[in-house]
């Protein structure tokens, strides 16, 4: 990402432009466009990823030429920390990285309300993004937002099934399912559904948990206790509202925050567990018939971060990727990231997009400077 965003540093870049001015006939003008930093901009960060998280945010704000007051999460400090001594070490002049690490009401509420700050940048929850959104009216600060998920993963009945199994359990159970753009809801057409279903579950069984640093640990516990509730408050509701479990369902042993991987069909799609975001290794399954259908029902959904589709068919991919509203949709592939391209999400999964050029709007301001000659 440093890399990446340091080439940008050296072409942001205005435009020349050709004036016409009807109400002013004859005058000539000689005008063009500035792209300046922001100023003091506030990053918060969530502690899913808490590196990737504090690079993601950094590198553009510093290759567009902005000062930076960053907030990790409260339970994932210390990377940022080791980060920012690296910083001054690199020689980045005082003052130009600081990161300020505190708790989400006080430090974070605090920076974004505050007046002196030009711009917030936030990834975390949804529900968190709109008290930003309300705390930045102050000063009506720029916003960019990276919020919540809860996105399509499609099978079609033409995809290479083994390639398909894989890539669904690995949108679901990566980082165990701790991630804005886990693939949770996975719709499956009608005659691959038991197949992929089953295969699906049969990763989830052989998924061993256990404590990181012990060796062969595929998968580790939740972050908190507080995550550890929530996601099995999911699993409760799930089956209250009439989903079944094919596997997993519960907490994992007695001990730290293990939740078992786990695979539930036949819910509603009005359910707590098909509409809000679980952040937990969980994955509500469905069947679908045809792609008209499914554009409509992937597209049910407040959110509109990522979306997979698995086919070996290139046109049906291509039409059905037009039809999904989310800010990246990945075509027999998932959680595919690069510097170069955009992140971001529609609908209520954000503001304005993460990495690629598209960045570098976020981080600048436009100077219109119009000279009469
Ligand atoms: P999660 O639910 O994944 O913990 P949050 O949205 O609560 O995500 O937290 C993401 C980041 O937002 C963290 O750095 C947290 O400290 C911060 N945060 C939480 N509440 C607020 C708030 N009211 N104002 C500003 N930042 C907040």
């Amino acid at each position: 990402m440093f890399h990446y965003m340091a080439g940008w540093a050296t072409k942001i870049e205005g435009n020349t432009i050709t004036l016409s001015v009807p109400y002013m006939p004859g005058a000539g003008f000689h005008a063009y466009t500035l792209r300046e930093p922001i100023g003091v901009i506030a990053q918060i960060i969530p502690w899913n990823f808490p590196l990737l998280m504090a690079a993601w945010k950094l590198a553009p704000a510093l290759a567009t030429g902005n000062t930076v007051i960053l907030k990790p999460a409260e339970q994932t400090p210390l990377t940022a920390l080791r980060l920012a001594e690296l910083i001054a070490e690199a020689g980045i002049p005082d003052g130009v990285v600081n990161v300020l690490p505190g708790y989400g009401e006080s430090a974070g509420a605090a920076l974004a309300a505050h007046d002196d700050v030009d711009k917030v940048a936030f990834t975390g929850s949804t529900e968190v993004g709109k008290l930003i959104v309300q705390a930045a009216a102050g000063n009506l600060k720029k916003v960019t937002l990276e919020l919540g998920g809860k996105s399509p993963n499609i099978v079609l009945d033409d995809a290479d099934p083994d390639i398909a199994i894989q890539g669904a359990a690995n949108a679901i159970f990566f980082n165990h399912g701790q991630c804005c753009v886990a693939g949770s809801r996975l719709f499956i057409q009608e005659d691959r559904f038991d197949q992929v279903v089953e295969g699906v579950a049969g990763i989830a069984r052989g998924i061993k948990l256990g404590p990181g640093l012990e060796p062969g640990t595929q998968m580790g516990p939740l972050v908190s206790d507080e995550q550890l509730q929530r996601v099995t408050g999911y699993l409760d509701s799930g089956r209250d509202e009439g989903a079944h479990t094919v596997v997993g369902g519960s907490r994992h042993g007695e001990q730290g925050y293990f939740v078992q991987p786990t695979v539930l069909i036949g819910a509603h799609p009005s359910t707590k567990v098909v509409r809000e975001e679980i952040f937990g290794p969980v994955v509500v399954a469905s069947p679908f018939s045809d792609l008209d259908q499914i554009a409509a029902e992937a597209n049910d959904t407040t959110y509109g971060l990522g979306a997979g589709i698995w086919t070996r068919d290139i046109s049906k991919a291509h039409a059905l990727a037009s039809r999904i509203r989310a800010g990246t949709v990945w075509i027999n592939c998932y959680n595919v990231f690069d510097a170069a391209l955009p992140f971001g999400g529609y609908k209520q999964s954000g503001w304005g997009r993460e990495m690629g050029h598209e960045v570098l709007e976020a981080y600048t301001e436009v100077k219109a400077v119009c000279t009469q000659l």
